[in-house]
């Protein structure tokens, strides 16, 4: 188990050094995108490839500072908003289609790797929705539902045939999405950052944006160390927003969720799992996990209200990893990191143009790789002038999520949805 822990994930301690200096002067820009996660990362790229360069990113941190570089690594289709209530809210067609864009996102994030030359270990080995309850239903349902309203294939698995697989008495079977992947996030992060600059897109790490004030017909950006005017802002500071722009800041809850990596277990790893691919499960508060080239397991779950030091992270999620994987006992956890997600009321990602005129890209949940590169093309193409697909995201809005309180009721409804699944398993 762990002895104590520093806070430097798998990650940071493997990702190369990057490093794009802090902006200490005034500059002038067709766009200012904020935040250098996927979301801003991807708008700017989304420019940039339609021929728009004269863009500047500030990141108040190093890219892939927040969310985007710290997170689970599974690249697959949907939204933070189940399929079910996504085709609720919007309507069968409408809603077919918006998940149709992230699947759409997955196909450009591969594209992007190969593009760009990303050297960012994507696994092409798909992922497992692995169900934790002993009721075959929900995984008929899952699957008759993606085939039917959705035209998506998920295969099934029955019981021993995924334990063969995942080496746990603990599941019930298990439906494989084939198309998704897992990679090493930060490295993809890096290396849009890297294309951006290569393409001609100014970057600028240690950069917060402390004021977004209007400026004539445009906008006046002040930073930590100098400033930006530019004809357009678009905000994408996800779960790390703070206090920056009030009207955004209160339509998002900052939530947080934990990582952990054991060291590299060698012949222990096949024993505990066979696959390649990621699983996660049919709780609410799911177990999402998937081994390393170098035999490392990296295991997720849990969300809270509060980020929580490593060595907390690493006795919580080493306790869940032993309820799936006992034969992992004693394995050594080398690395533990909390991240913070930004939620909406309602689960589906915030894009859109506020009266006054700010962009913004943000509200991505837990599932975020996918739906924040379909966002970058979303707003590119709003900004340069087609506003049909933002369009589709116009009824989520941007009700308040009520502060504080907001977040008591959130952990409240997690309790409430972590005992609804004790009592159900
Ligand atoms: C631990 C964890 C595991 C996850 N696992 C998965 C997964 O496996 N698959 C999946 O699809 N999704 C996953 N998610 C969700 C996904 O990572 C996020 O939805 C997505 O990365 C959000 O991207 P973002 O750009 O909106 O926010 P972030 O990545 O958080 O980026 C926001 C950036 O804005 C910067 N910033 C904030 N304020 C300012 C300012 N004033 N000036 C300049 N910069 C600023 C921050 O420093 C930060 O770098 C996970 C999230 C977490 C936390």
């Amino acid at each position: 188990m762990a002895e104590a822990l520093s806070d430097l994930s798998y990650y940071r301690a493997t990702a190369g050094k990057q490093g794009f200096s802090p902006l200490a002067e005034q500059l002038d820009a067709a766009i200012c995108v904020i935040g250098g996660g996927f979301a801003g990362l991807s708008t700017a790229i989304s420019l940039m490839e339609r021929g728009e360069r004269n863009v500047v990113l500030l990141e108040a941190d190093t890219i892939g500072h927040g969310a985007s570089g710290r997170n689970g690594g599974f690249v697959f289709g949907g939204y933070s908003l189940g399929e079910r209530s996504l085709l609720a809210s919007a309507g069968a067609d409408a809603g077919a289609q918006l998940y149709r864009l992230t699947l759409d996102a997955v196909e450009l994030i591969r594209r992007r790797i190969e593009r760009y030359g990303i050297a960012c270990e994507a696994s092409n080995a798909g992922i497992y929705l692995a169900n934790w309850f002993d009721d075959k239903s929900i995984l008929d349902q899952q699957r008759d539902f993606m085939r039917q309203q959705l035209g998506v294939e998920w295969s099934q698995l029955g019981r021993e045939q995924f334990a063969a697989i995942s080496r746990s008495e603990r599941y019930f079977g298990a439906l494989y999405e084939e198309n998704a992947f897992h990679f090493h996030p930060l490295k993809y992060a890096q290396g849009l950052a890297a294309a951006l600059v290569a393409g001609g897109v100014r970057v600028h790490e240690h950069s917060r944006a402390l004021k977004i004030a209007a400026d004539g017909a445009g906008w006046h950006i002040a930073t930590t160390g100098g400033s930006v005017r530019a004809g357009q802002v678009v905000v994408c500071c996800g779960g790390y927003i703070e206090r920056l722009y009030p009207r955004l800041a209160g339509a998002i809850l900052p939530i947080a969720t934990y990582v952990m990596v054991t060291e590299p277990l060698g012949e222990r790893l096949p024993a505990a799992m066979t696959t390649q691919a990621a699983i996660y499960d049919t709780r609410f508060a799911f177990d999402y996990y998937r081994p390393l080239a170098d035999t490392r397991l990296l295991w997720g779950g849990r969300i809270s209200i509060r980020e929580r030091g490593a060595s907390d992270v690493a006795r919580l999620l080493y306790q869940d990893m032993l309820k799936v994987y006992p034969q992992l006992e004693g394995a050594r956890v080398d690395y533990a990191w909390s991240g913070m997600m930004s939620y909406g009321r309602h689960k589906m990602p915030q894009l859109g143009r506020l009266p006054e005129g700010i962009w913004y890209g943000m509200g991505f949940g837990g599932h975020g790789v996918a739906p924040t590169t379909l966002s970058g093309e979303v707003l590119a193409r709003a900004i340069l002038g087609d506003g049909a697909d933002l369009a589709r995201f116009a009824q989520w809005g941007l009700p308040t999520t009520g502060g504080p309180a907001g977040l008591l009721a959130a952990q409240l409804s997690y309790w409430y949805y972590e005992l609804r699944d004790w009592m159900r398993q």
